[in-house]
């Protein structure tokens, strides 16, 4: 009996840690060569040795670090080691001829940057010019950056890199490249104060380090080169979720006297490189052919590479495909035990039943947010993840091109960097109580871009909570609108004012006598409303063209405008005919001179294309509140008194009476 029960501990030991039992065989060995010394910066590699996902694949990795004379993707294509990590310039290697293949991306957003000295002579990327510059080798994303900024690269001092801030502290070089993850650090250390400028800023967001092998590897050992990319990225998921405990097994295991590890140094790395990998958004190694193809078009742009540079055989195809082998065995004894214990094959057909269940819900939920990060990284509209705490956590690169703050330099802020002081208060408090409420929201803002520049957004905000309705993040999706705003301001300017001279049309004038009528009941005062006619403008149009017309309506509009405040209101509702308002004008005579004072400037000639053309003008004047209490029948006077100034000989001004009316109607 004993012995019956060590066996079937042992068959479901095998069943279902099936791994395990290849412990018992001998480990293949294989060799990882990193791209720098120890640290954090290959945390997931140490935790699947750590943790035994190498040796549950069969593997016996060979982690090896590397120096400054060591190049990563020669080890590789050389076959001097099996597989290897590397920035997206991998791409130009394997334009260069080494037959490179990237199987998976690790940092989604790649920590290169320039650090200099925080001084007024680095006010902008553009002071890089003339500048001593170390710069590491394979740094060509860099040099994108430089060229995408226009600034010329043989202006540059290059020096070699010497890979110790001191250097730039001790001013041996005004700038270097560096690591967002790592030399901030040491400069923080030294209260060095220094100041960094980051690709991203011009659009140029490559990957980070990608873990890639050799296409000899990948032909001759395709399920090897698979097995060990899922053990890494298990290893990275454990890392991330276990930082201190990886920080204490590298500066244990993986760092010697000349090691600059530490365990401040682990921590800053690790926390860097979550922000890098967003591990949070897509699953660990995910690569996007489209954001590859980005990354070569950019390469192309600059003249790296040829333009649509193809990626054939340059990706790895990631389609996790069933083991097979590992389920043909299951099988197996599966069916041997049938025989032996039918009980313990039905248990196992239930639990295998809901695994598979488990494994096909999962594989759905990682395409699902496969398919959720793709469309948000590509998406047109902005997008924007914070915490609780509103301090923004993600944003996708739309973002970046429509505020120019890259997401860097957004993380960890508020949204109120965007804030340009012009959305009405009431508008913020709105969408607070929304918010508050746990309700979304969708209004317009008025915010500011990072050049200073102005821009109408519709956003929609959404508090995000969890199962037990606990509120963990808000998201907030933008559209940019200025330009569907300022369209229908030049709408609205069309439909209010006239074409030819831009004054106010019929509709606007109108609004503008109604209130100026309202404003001189309430304060008693006068208005007056003028009619202009010009004289004899038909035969000038006739005799020398609509288009010196034209020009003599546009050039007599301007007169009438120099002739009135700035409070008054000139507009054009016909033909020849403009119309003007003058507010609290006083008494009657100070109407009659502003008349009499346009009369006098529409009589002097008008210089068309070198020819003077002489012409002039009627004026009628009616005056609120005597020859009118509103604004139809102020018109009808002011109408009245100008057809009375043509009659009376043109080139006159009139000023309506009451007796006028029986005039013209006799
Ligand atoms: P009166 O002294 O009686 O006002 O004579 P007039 O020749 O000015 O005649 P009237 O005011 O009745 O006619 C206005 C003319 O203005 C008619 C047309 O030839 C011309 N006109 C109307 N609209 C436009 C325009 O948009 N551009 C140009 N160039 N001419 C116009
Ligand atoms: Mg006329």
């Amino acid at each position: 009996m004993n012995r019956f029960k060590s066996l079937l501990c042992s068959t479901l030991i095998v069943l279902f840690f099936p791994c395990s039992a290849t412990s018992v065989y001998a480990l293949e060995k294989v060799s990882l060569q990193l791209k720098w010394t120890h640290a954090f910066q290959f945390a997931g590699y140490y935790a699947a040795k750590q943790q035994g996902y190498y040796e549950r694949a069969g593997l016996d990795v060979d982690i090896r670090e590397a120096d400054p004379t060591i190049n990563v993707s020669d080890e590789v294509s050389r076959g001097r080691a099996d597989f290897g990590v590397g920035t997206s310039s991998l791409i130009l290697e394997r334009e260069a001829g080494k037959p490179v293949v990237v199987i998976a991306v690790v940092f989604q957003h790649s920590p290169q940057i320039f650090v200099a000295k925080n001084s007024t002579a680095f006010q902008s990327i553009h002071d890089l010019k003339d500048k001593r510059i170390m710069l590491e080798p394979h740094s060509e994303e860099l040099l994108a950056y430089l060229k995408a900024e226009g600034v010329p690269l043989d202006s540059i001092h290059w020096k070699n890199h010497s890979f110790d801030v001191q250097d730039l502290m001790a001013g041996k070089a005004d700038v270097m490249s560096a690591y967002s993850i790592s030399e901030p650090y040491f400069l923080d250390q030294a209260h060095y104060s220094y100041q960094t400028f980051t690709p991203r800023s011009a659009g140029i967001d490559f990957y980070g380090d990608n873990l890639f092998t050799s296409e000899k590897e990948m032909a001759e050992h395709p399920k090897r080169v698979q097995e060990f990319r899922d053990a890494s990225m298990r290893g990275w998921e454990y890392a991330l979720s276990h930082k201190e405990q990886i920080a204490h097994l590298i500066l244990e295991k993986y760092s010697h006297k000349d090691s600059r590890n530490t365990l401040g140094f682990l921590r800053f790395e690790a926390d860097k490189i979550t922000d890098l990998m967003r591990n949070d958004l897509v699953a660990v190694g995910y690569m996007n052919p489209g954001r590859w193809q980005h990354i070569a078009d950019t390469y192309a742009d600059l003249g790296m590479l040829p333009q649509n540079y193809s990626l054939d055989h340059f990706l790895y195809d990631y389609n996790p495909a069933v083991n097979y082998t590992l389920v043909n065995s299951i099988i197996a004894i599966a069916l041997s035990l049938v025989c032996v214990v039918g009980i313990v094959t039905l248990y196992i057909f239930r639990v295998n039943r809901r695994l598979g269940k488990t494994v096909a819900d999962l594989k759905a939920g990682e395409l699902k947010l496969k398919l959720l990060s793709m469309a948000i990284e590509h998406s047109p509209t902005s997008v924007i993840i914070t915490g609780t705490d509103t301090r923004i956590q993600y944003v996708n690169p739309q973002f970046t091109k429509e505020t120019g703050y890259s997401a860097e330099e957004a993380f960890g802020q508020l949204p109120k960097i965007l804030q340009s002081g012009l959305t009405p208060a009431d508008t913020y408090h709105d969408m607070w109580t929304h918010l508050s409420r746990g309700k979304s929201w969708k209004g317009e803002l008025i915010n500011r871009r990072k050049s200073g520049d102005v821009y109408w957004e519709e956003a929609h905000i959404s508090p995000v909570v969890d199962e037990n309705n606990k509120l963990m993040h808000y998201i907030a999706v933008k559209l940019d609108i200025t330009e569907r705003k300022h369209a229908n301001e030049r709408l609205a300017h069309l439909a209010h004012h006239d074409g030819l001279t831009n004054l106010p049309n019929r509709i606007l004038f109108f609004e503008r006598v109604e209130q100026g009528l309202a404003l001189a009941r309430r304060n008693h005062t006068r208005l007056a409303l003028m009619f202009i006619d010009l004289d004899k403008f038909k035969p000038v149009n006739d005799q020398y063209g609509h288009a010196v017309g034209d020009a003599i309506l546009q050039k007599a509009a301007k007169r009438m405008l120099d002739c009135v405040r700035e409070a008054d209101t000139v507009g054009r509702i016909g033909g020849d005919e403009f119309i003007a308002l003058m507010l609290d004008i006083g008494d009657h005579k100070n109407a009659e001179l502003l008349a009499k004072k346009i009369c006098h400037a529409l009589s002097l000639p008008f210089d068309v294309a070198g020819q003077n053309h002489q012409l002039s003008a009627s004026i009628g004047v009616a005056v609120y509140p005597e020859h009118g209490e509103d604004e139809v029948q102020l018109a009808k006077s002011a109408d009245l008194a100008m057809y009375y100034a043509k009659a009376s000989g043109r080139n006159n001004v009139k000023i309506y009476y009451d007796s006028m009316t029986n005039l013209y109607h006799t």
